[in-house]
This record gives structure tokens, sequence and C-alpha cells, in this order.
């Protein structure tokens, strides 16, 4: 979940910008896992004053290795082999509103969510600010009773039970795309994200995601949240199977070729493997206290 200047849809994954990218799976998964880039590196060490060996440092090619259209991976690493032959048959619409840094990113996930969904039921917005103005169709559906927006809290209600004693069958479901500090900032910068109805997710299950780090055990990728969240508005666990897949996939074969698993935070700052300074910022240090104190579910 990221920010937008102007909202677009899934149909627009496909005309991204060109981004740096690594140029092997294995580069890949270090530059996922947070490795600083090289120029970025070395500008600390010799400082402003000379920069000009910097010209002399090879530049990485700027041409992207051609993506697949439908899984929006590289060729080689294609992973339209574990996604369904046909979009799978759901009636529930499901919004991703993406921060705009998570477009950017090599390991994205929602490209291989949106290739497992027909185009009309999985929309992609892409912002950080969204208004009557900017997205009136985005506003429209945050209007509906129908709509509910997946973001955990103390006002949000379990999405389970909450299927179970509605009157009204919801119809859509939003889910914002980023990190969690990202998402916080979309979710509460928006008036918009709080007239849909707000549900959580209170599954046992751990993310399989296991090549990105997530904060806490239980915190689960943007693509796990919509597998659950659709299986259980579908009743049909079918397409929680079905979508985490490619996920699987994915990881498997970066962990292959040499990406290492990023256990949560919680997990190193529990076992005293947090490999960075606690920070000085009291309200950060106090979040960093009560993930270690939190009990494990
Ligand atoms: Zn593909």
């Amino acid at each position: 979940m990221e920010p937008q200047k102007e909202a677009r849809t899934c149909r627009d994954l496909g005309e991204r910008p060109p981004a740096a990218k690594s140029q092997t799976p294995k580069e890949e998964g270090r530059r996922e896992s947070g490795a600083a880039p090289v120029v970025a590196a070395l500008g600390e060490e010799v400082g402003s004053a000379s920069v000009e060996g910097l010209w002399d440092l090879p530049v990485e090619p700027s041409d992207r290795r051609p993506e697949c259209s439908r899984c929006s991976r590289p060729q080689k690493v294609c992973l339209c082999p574990f996604l369904p032959v046909h979009p799978l048959h759901i009636s529930t619409h499901l919004y991703i509103v993406q921060h705009p840094a998570e477009e950017s990113r090599v390991l994205r996930t929602v490209p291989l969510l949106a290739a497992c969904l027909p185009q009309d039921k999985c929309r992609v917005k892409i912002g950080r600010r969204f208004s009557e103005e900017r997205d009136p169709e985005l506003s429209m559906v945050c209007r509906k009773s129908g709509t509910l927006i997946l973001y955990p809290g103390a006002e949000a209600a379990n999405l389970e039970e909450f299927v179970l004693d509605s009157p009204i069958y919801p119809s859509t479901i939003i889910i914002i795309d980023g990190t969690w500090s990202q998402a916080k900032d979309i979710f509460y910068k928006n008036s918009l994200f709080r007239l849909p109805k707000q549900v959580q997710l209170k599954s046992s299950i751990s993310s399989q995601y296991v090549i990105r780090m997530q904060p806490t055990n239980r915190c689960l990728s943007t693509l796990e949240c919509a597998a659950v969240a659709l299986s259980i508005l579908e009743k049909n666990n079918y397409i929680q199977e079905t979508l985490l897949r490619p996920l699987q996939a994915l990881c498997s074969f970066q962990l292959q070729h040499g990406a290492r698993i990023r256990l949560s935070k919680e997990h190193l700052l529990k076992n005293g493997l947090y490999p960075k300074s606690m920070p000085k910022n009291k309200r950060k240090l106090r979040k960093m206290e009560l993930l270690m104190s939190s009990v494990k579910i």
C-alpha cells in the first residue's frame, strides 16, 4: 500500500515506469532484504567532497528484463505455472489500495493476486490520498453499505463472525497494501476509509511470505490477507489454497537462489536476535517493548 499520485486500476499494472532491477534472483532477494545500494554506501565513505570517482562506477542497465504479461515476474522466473488456468470465479469485489512505494518493490505479490482473479473483481488503486474528487469510483464504493475495509484495531469486527451476523452480505472488501506504517497513514489520513465497516482476520495461520520481514508472527502479507478474506466471504477454502500457491512458489524459488528466511521482528526481539540498536524515540521504543511482551497465539 503506498502513495499514489493518481488512481489506477490493476489493468495498469503492466505499465509501471521502469524501475532499477537486479539481474539475478539471488540479487533480487538481497535487494528485497534491504541491502544498501552500492552508491549510497560509497557516498557515506567518500563524503560529498570527492564524488568524482563515482562516475567510473558501473551503471546498472536501465532497461528492465522482459516481464511476463500475466504474472509480472521476469520471464525467466515466471510463476504462471502456479496460477489457476482460468481466473477464480468469485462474487466479491476486491479493492487493493496500494501505497506508491509498494508498486516499485522487486518482489510484489499484488500482481500475482490480480492474475488469479477476474479483472472486474480486482481493482488496484495506487496512492496515499483519496477523496471524492480524486477517485469518485472508490468514494462510491466506500459509501456502499456492503463494503468492508480490512484494517485491524479495537473497532474492527472479526470478519468470520461479522459475515455470520450481518443482515447485508458484504459485496466488496478493501485491503491496504504497504508496510504497516504506510497502511496506518493511508487508513487514518483518508476519511473515506472510515466509512466502510472495519473488519480484521482472527486467523491462526502464520505468514508463508517468509522472504519479507513482518512485524509480528501473526502479520500476513497483502496476498495472504486477500486469500483468507476471500475464502471467508466466498465460503470456499479452495480460494485460499489457490491464491497462496504462487506465493509459496515465489518463496521457495527465492530461498533456493540465496534469499534468507526473514523471521518476524517480534521473533528476533524475543530471542535477542534483533540486529539493530533499539530506537531512541520513546514512542517507537514502547512499540518494540509491546512486541517483545506480546503473548504468542
Ligand atoms: Zn508469468
